[in-house]
């Protein structure tokens, strides 16, 4: 399958890794929208959000629970965001599932 973030989670593309175990990795955005900007993705294939269901989504869970903790080790006391964007309308540029964590700075809301 021709997926840029299923190339980075192979190793295929190279990134800035954060943190990563066997089943999510945690890299660097390349266009970083604020002074701490890293995307956590599962590492098997899911396209969006949209296509979460019962069975596939505790990685989920998994990653907002390594966000806490990656939070709590990059010293993000003042906040960050999570932010999922899903299909067209909701900004998604990338097919794979993916949460962006925005920090260092103060943000806006409600988007635009
Ligand atoms: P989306 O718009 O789909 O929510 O977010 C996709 C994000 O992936 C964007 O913030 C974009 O800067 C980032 N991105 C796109 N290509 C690459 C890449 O090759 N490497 C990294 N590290 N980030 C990328
Ligand atoms: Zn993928």
């Amino acid at each position: 399958m021709d997926c840029l973030f299923c190339k980075i989670a192979g190793g295929e593309i190279p990134s800035k890794k954060l943190y990563e175990d066997d089943s999510i990795l945690a890299f660097y955005d390349v266009d970083p929208q604020a002074p701490v900007h890293f995307l956590v993705i599962p590492k098997a294939h899911i396209a969006s959000c949209d296509e979460l269901t019962e069975e596939n989504s505790a990685i989920v869970a998994h990653i907002f629970a390594t966000i806490a903790k990656l939070a709590g080790e990059l010293g993000l006391k003042d906040g960050y965001r999570i932010v999922n964007n899903c299909g067209k309308d909701g900004g998604q540029t990338v097919g794979h599932l993916h949460f962006h964590v925005l920090a260092g700075r103060s943000l806006a809301w409600p988007p635009g």
